[in-house]
């Protein structure tokens, strides 16, 4: 590809995404030839990078996945709190019990009750692209919610559902140990932190510690639905943590 390919290759791909302008931070190219071939799939429901997949291994795996399994028969047929009286389906959470990258969001949605997986609905779309655009596929990391089950009407949900419920996302954090989580969103953040009084834009971008765990607060996907000019600020976010992982596309 010549250099103005490339660079309407760039562009086409901002688009996709639905950036409506380019992101301001610019940073300078450092990477060889070639790296655009393979940035100018990302959009499409394939991944276009390898480079941040996990090869199976089958060390730890399997105890991870076993102590994984057994955090959910655990939950079994929660009653804990009065969110399980409407709930359809517990959505424990899904991806790579060795995932270098977590990712969490704070309860199940409508779709998400349905199918019992977490973001497969509108703002799952926007996830998944987020996460296809830092060169992973949604089975590469771990996707989970600090609540299990759904607010009735999507509400938030509240501190006794929250402080029941954190018991089981901290031990699953424990499981896999992720080298980063991203934090989607207020009510995300605010249960991993403490921090009651916590506002997403005040915090966002900024690595904090979970335990020890480097952890990007960013909007949620869903604020991004309704504020899609803010994308590009969670792709800055996302690109921190890709930094963070050694696997910057822009280092
Ligand atoms: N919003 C969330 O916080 N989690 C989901 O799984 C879906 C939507």
């Amino acid at each position: 590809m010549n250099l103005l390919e490339n660079i309407k290759s760039a562009l086409e791909f901002y688009s996709a995404l639905g950036f409506e302008r380019l992101p301001i931070k610019v940073q300078p190219l450092k990477k060889k030839p070639g790296q655009f071939e393979k940035i100018s799939g990302i959009g499409s429901e394939e991944p276009p990078v390898k480079a941040n997949h996990l090869s199976p291994v089958a060390d730890g795996c399997s105890s991870k996945e076993a102590l994984l399994k057994s955090i959910c028969e655990e939950i079994g047929d929660c009653k804990r709190c009065k969110l399980s009286g409407k709930r359809t389906n517990i959505v424990f959470g899904e991806g790579n019990p060795r995932a270098r990258l977590m990712f969490i969001g704070e309860a199940p949605g409508r779709e998400e009750d349905l199918q019992g997986r977490p973001f497969v609905g509108d703002a799952g779309t926007v996830l998944t692209r987020l996460i296809n655009k830092m060169g992973f596929r949604r089975e590469d990391v771990y996707i989970a919610n600090i609540v299990k089950c759904r607010p009735p009407l999507n509400r938030d949900p509240e501190p006794d559902e929250i402080g029941i419920c954190m018991e089981f996302i901290e031990r699953q954090i424990e499981v896999i140990s992720p080298e980063v989580i991203m934090s989607l969103g207020r009510i995300s953040t605010m249960a991993l932190t403490g921090d009651m009084k916590l506002r997403i834009t005040a915090v966002r971008g900024k690595f904090i510690s979970y335990k020890g765990i480097p952890t990007m607060p960013t909007f949620h996907p869903a604020y991004l639905i309704r504020n899609p000019k803010d994308k590009w600020l969670t792709w800055n976010d996302a690109q921190k943590v890709m930094e963070k992982l050694g696997s910057s596309l822009i280092e």
